[in-house]
């Protein structure tokens, strides 16, 4: 099944390549079992959507192991109510591996939010950067209010994160899970590449009543019609 495959030309993938076999030595040497019981499965309890620039790797920032972290990254990490690839893992996370925290941890200085406002022309991404010019729309009193442009900026990150926050919480994903009270909270976070650190953002969305009115689909019967399915 495995084929010895050239190393790459490029010295800089066959430096990964080496790299990756010494991680492997040193894992098993130090964790005999480690690779058996992760080709088992997993069972990660957190979902993190983060950002897709290379200076926010999701498990190097927080130092989780593989297997603790299912992960899911974008530009900007926009949460979409139409995006089939982020409602496959959101649906997967929640209803298969049960995850009971869902991180959105956007990042200051993000390139793709500070693209959404420079009102430059930038090809077919322009399109996904819509998502965050909505939110900078919807939110533009706040915004224009803070006269410094860096500082507006990252309020817009996290006005961001925090459009994705809700969009996640008014899914019916999400609020089915709640209804069949399953644990499930979803975090709104920022990381700083200045520093390394993230910073909570004081937003935390455990329960229905979190959210406004409008979004609450009452899902009760659904789920109790779908268990009736399946018990007869
Ligand atoms: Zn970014």
């Amino acid at each position: 099944m495995h084929t010895n495959l050239p190393l790459s030309q490029d010295d800089r993938l066959g430096d990964m390549l080496n790299k990756n076999k010494k991680w492997a030595k040193m894992i098993q040497t130090e964790q005999p079992e480690f690779f058996a019981t992760s080709a088992k499965g997993q069972c990660p309890k957190i979902l993190w959507i983060g950002c897709s620039d290379s200076r926010v790797p999701a498990e190097q920032v927080v130092q989780c192991a593989p297997g603790d972290l299912f992960v899911h990254r974008n530009i900007a990490n926009v949460c979409l109510h139409t995006d089939l690839n982020f409602l496959s893992v959101l649906q997967y996370s929640v209803d298969i591996l049960k995850v009971e925290h869902i991180i959105v941890c956007g990042h200051y200085g993000c390139g793709g939010v500070n693209a959404s406002i420079e009102n430059k022309f930038h090809g077919l991404i322009d399109s996904w950067l819509c998502n965050i010019k909505d939110v900078y729309r919807a939110n533009r009193e706040n915004l224009e209010f803070v006269k410094d442009f860096e500082a507006r900026k990252e309020l817009l990150v996290e006005l961001n994160v925090s459009n994705s926050v809700y969009n996640i919480c008014h899914s019916p994903i999400v609020q089915a899970a709640w209804e069949r009270r399953q644990q499930l909270s979803v975090h709104g976070w920022c990381y700083a590449l200045e520093d390394g650190l993230i910073r909570e953002l004081g937003l935390v969305v455990s329960k229905q009543d979190q959210i406004e009115a409008v979004y609450n689909m009452a899902v009760t019967n659904k789920t109790v019609s779908t268990k009736t399915s399946e018990t007869k």
